[in-house]
Formats: C-alpha cells, structure tokens, sequence
C-alpha cells in the first residue's frame, strides 16, 4: 500500500487507538515512539511502551526478534518532531513544465514525481527536491498500469527532458526533481495523495469526480456518479441489509 501521512500525531494516534501495526511495522513503531516523545514520555519508558503496543496488535509476535529496532527507535524518539502538513502548492510554472510534455501519461507520471519531491520538502528541509519512493509505488500513484520495461523507459524519457535526474551514488536509486519553481503563483493545492494521477486528469479538464464518501479522485463512469466503486459497493451492501 502507498499511503503518503501528512498528518503524524492523527496516524499515531489511529494506531495506538486501533491497535494497528499496519503493512510497514517499523515505520508505525517510529511513528508511535515520536508521538510518545511529544507527549512526555522518556525514551526508556518508551521502548516498553513500544513493546505494549506490538503485542497488543499481535499476541503472537516475537517480541524478542523486535528487541533492536524497538531499542533504536525508543532512543531515535527526540530526533524527528511529527509533522502535520496541510499538502502542497503546484505552482504555474511546474504546472506549464508538465503540459509542454508530450502525452496524458508521462504527464501524469511527471506530475506525480513533483508532488512527492514537494512533498519531501515539505517533511525535510533538507530534502532538496528528491523523491523517496520505490518506482513500483510512483507508478501507482500517477494511477499508470506499466511493464517494468515501461515503467524504466518513460522515466528515462523524463530523464531526457531534464525534468529529473538520478543519484551519483550508485545503489541509490532515488529521482531528482528538477523542475521545482517555488517563485511562481500557486495554481493547484493538492492535499490528498491517493490518487495523484487522476487529479491531474480532473485539473486538466478530464471526467473525474471525487468520492463523496471517501474523497479519492476516481474516473467518472456513469453520468450521475456520487462514489467510487470500493465505497459505492458497501453503500449498496449496507442499503441490502437494511431492507
Ligand atoms: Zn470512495
């Protein structure tokens, strides 16, 4: 799952309350250590507290193999604030860049790389306009369906451009955003990072709505369309069990 946070203290908190480790543990465990930090807690106190939460999730988990990253993170706790961002600003100039692309999908492809670049930005100082996400998950999120091959060429494609670059260290396979212009009128505000492809097809005039159930941006369907499928399917579930 890509699931980009733009709020930490609600995700840990959704954690502690739920009990849910989720798909990627370690980053929720470092999640709920920094929430602890924030509200008081010293780091001895939060190992423990950290291990109260893995076994409440799962009674079943080896708590002795978590013993070092449960440790590390405990004393990484005072390192990193949580942040809680609003989202992020695509200027005009970013947005001109993209549209002079040829073709809908390495637009949105583009458009994609610059979110999570300015999304990086807006968690780290220091990021410098890099993306921190696997190929395999950029691609879900532009909503592109593409062969591996695929997938290489157009990023290579963008390569050519100019519109990204890539690491001088050889095994990191991190994208450089190149197109960032900060200077120039705010044109979209994009604060919801599911489906990053399709708003840019709806900004871009295409049929798209947004799910008035769950807000994800979806492909419009049918003329009077309210809800995505996965939400329009339990509504229809729930109107069945009723009657
Ligand atoms: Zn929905």
């Amino acid at each position: 799952m890509t699931n980009i946070v733009l709020n930490e203290k609600a995700c840990a908190e959704y954690a502690l309350e739920n009990l849910i480790l989720g798909s990627k543990p370690t980053e929720t465990l470092g999640r709920v250590a920094r929430y602890y930090y924030s509200i008081g807690y010293k780091k001895k106190e939060i190992g423990s507290l950290l291990e109260d939460f893995m076994l409440k999730c799962d009674p079943t988990i080896n708590i002795v193999k978590w013993q070092g990253v449960i440790d590390k993170l405990a004393n990484m706790s005072d390192k990193y604030a949580l942040f809680d961002i609003a989202g992020i600003s695509i200027t005009q100039s970013e947005m001109e860049k993209i549209q002079a692309i040829e073709g809908k999908m390495l637009q949105r492809l583009m458009f994609t790389m610059l979110c999570l670049a300015k999304y990086g930005n807006e968690i780290s100082p220091t990021n410098n306009n890099w993306v921190n996400k696997k190929d395999k998950d950029i691609f879900t999120l532009s909503n592109i369906t593409a062969t591996l091959k695929r997938q290489s060429l157009m990023i290579n494609d963008l390569w050519t451009l100019g519109y990204v670059g890539y690491s001088r260290v050889v095994d990191n396979i991190n994208l450089n955003v190149k197109i960032v212009d900060n200077d120039s009128p705010e044109v979209l505000f994009v604060s919801d990072f599911r489906n990053l492809g399709n708003q840019y097809m709806r900004y871009c005039g295409e049929k798209f709505i947004e799910c008035q159930s769950c807000g994800k941006v979806v492909r419009q369907n049918k003329n009077v369309q309210k809800y995505c499928t996965e939400c329009a399917t339990e509504i229809n579930r729930q109107k069945t069990l009723e009657k």
